[in-house]
């Protein structure tokens, strides 16, 4: 190389797919690592889901639940649960718990359908599931096609049944009809936005009547009369349930070099399970690592299992006093002062399909690696928290020095839309905070799509942050 050449290398920043530029070992482990993650997503659909399956990955690598200690020292490995729907893992560090701790937080619930509380009835013959999208969705990527249904039933008597239909090869599956071209003349001309209702997104659950004349809506009862058989509830038990659609089906590997992975909530599973691998590996960090999963960020973040619930603050205050015997307030105060925070949320990658919405010197591509998004928001920075240089500066010296691919990226051209994260409420508690997780492609469509060199990269990030930070 040319001396001017080497200078221009110095000189100049850019950005580009590093596939090609990985070891064939390194691609081993980067395809290995996302065939696992290929298979949890597949299995965790829902936040609860995603819950129970992360308590189960976190027994086995030894943490034990908050609730069961008295004390915590350097090393101790626990985890708590916030309702059935968000997880904390935590790692206790060596340093004092007021210096800070290091944090990635991600969120598990993703758009979808969730059936209304008084769901069920009968027209045409059909017994339908009435729904409430939940999430920013486009709601015709929501039709004619295999939907399964996720959720519990909580019943009067303290119990809870868990259903799930539409997994098993020997499932049915639902759908949600969609027009016939041939009639849609009205429909095709509306907007996108407008061309499916929400009140049209009702769910087929059946179509077979029962006999007896006396008996009105025979295929509603007939349906009902089914869930009692297999779960032992009534029409009332459902007021009493959350029940969520989702996809019928798993996560793929896409195209010829199994280069991407396709699947249903990859916002922000793929950063939550990156996470969660990241915070299994720490043994006894210098500071003290913390994993949070939070449930509502899809719709505002609102709620006790939210990121602006004060079940975040309620639990490092239990850790905090649990590490120091002479807790006080300010313990806590000092503790999230001194914490820092990535918050691990997808971003977007350059779409060639859709080149019109990105802005070539400041978007994500695919294969780019972990994607720092220093301020989300809309028109002008509008709710942005900005992450300050300072803080940009040490997670990039901290990404450099561990070979952590990473790219820089905000989400679409200046007032083409935007978007938030839970960074602004991590950062209302006085902790320094920024966006950095994978970028996606369809992002909130049932079928997302990721690079797997990202997906690596988000993890070795976050291993490296709790490592050095
Ligand atoms: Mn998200
Ligand atoms: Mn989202």
């Amino acid at each position: 190389m040319s001396k001017k050449n080497d200078l221009q290398e110095k000189l100049c920043y850019k950005n580009e797919n590093a596939f090609s530029k990985q070891t064939d070992k390194q691609k081993a482990e980067i395809f290995e690592f996302c065939e696992d993650y290929r298979k949890f997503i597949t299995a965790a659909k829902t936040e609860r889901e995603f819950c129970e399956s992360a308590v189960r990955e976190l027994e086995k690598a030894g943490f034990v639940s908050l609730e069961s200690k008295k004390s915590l020292k350097a090393g101790d490995k626990v985890y708590t649960v916030n309702r059935g729907k968000g997880v904390m893992a935590v790692v206790i560090g060596r340093e004092d718990i007021t210096d800070g701790v290091n944090i990635v937080g991600a969120h598990i619930d993703s758009p979808r359908l969730d059936l209304k509380p008084n769901p069920l009835y009968e027209d045409g013959g059909m017994a339908l599931f009435k729904t409430h999208y939940y999430g920013g969705i486009k709601k015709y990527q929501w039709t004619a096609m295999p939907l399964a249904i996720h959720g519990v039933a909580a019943l009067a008597d303290g119990t809870q049944i868990k259903i799930v239909v539409g997994e098993d090869e020997k499932d049915p599956v639902f759908c949600v009809s969609d027009l016939l071209p041939h009639l849609a003349v009205a429909q095709m001309s509306k907007k996108l936005s407008e061309a499916i209702s929400g009140e049209s997104l009702n769910v087929l659950v059946g179509n077979i009547g029962c006999d007896d004349p006396d008996i009105k809506e025979g295929v509603k009862f007939a349906v009902l009369k089914l869930l009692n058989e297999k779960y032992d509830i009534v029409e009332e038990d459902l007021l009493s349930s959350e029940i969520e659609v989702v996809p019928a089906f798993g996560a793929r590997d896409i195209g010829f070099d199994r280069s991407v992975i396709g699947g249903y909530g990859q916002d922000d599973r793929v950063c939550a399970y990156t996470a969660l691998r990241a915070v299994m590996e720490m043994k006894e960090p210098e500071h003290t690592s913390v994993c949070l999963l939070v449930d509502k960020e899809e719709v505002g973040s609102m709620g006790a299992t939210g990121m602006q619930s004060r079940h975040f603050e309620n639990v490092m205050a239990k850790i905090c006093s649990m590490c120091k015997s002479d807790y006080n307030d300010i313990t806590l105060r000092e503790t999230l002062s001194n914490s820092t925070c990535l918050s691990a949320d997808v971003g977007t990658a350059f779409d060639p399909n859709y080149p019109e919405v990105s802005e070539k010197k400041n978007c994500a591509i695919f294969g780019g690696g972990l994607v720092l998004t220093k301020y989300t928001g809309s028109r002008g920075k509008g709710g942005a928290s900005d992450a300050c240089a300072e803080l940009v500066a040490k997670i990039r010296r901290i990404f450099n020095d561990n070979d952590v691919k990473w790219q820089m990226g905000e989400l679409g051209k200046v007032d083409c839309g935007g978007g938030g994260t839970i960074a602004q409420f991590v950062a209302n508690l006085d902790i320094d905070v920024i966006d950095a997780g994978v970028p996606l492609l369809s992002m909130h469509s049932p079928f997302e799509l990721s690079n797997k060199l990202d997906v690596f990269m988000a993890y070795k990030g976050y291993r490296e942050f709790y490592k050095n930070n």
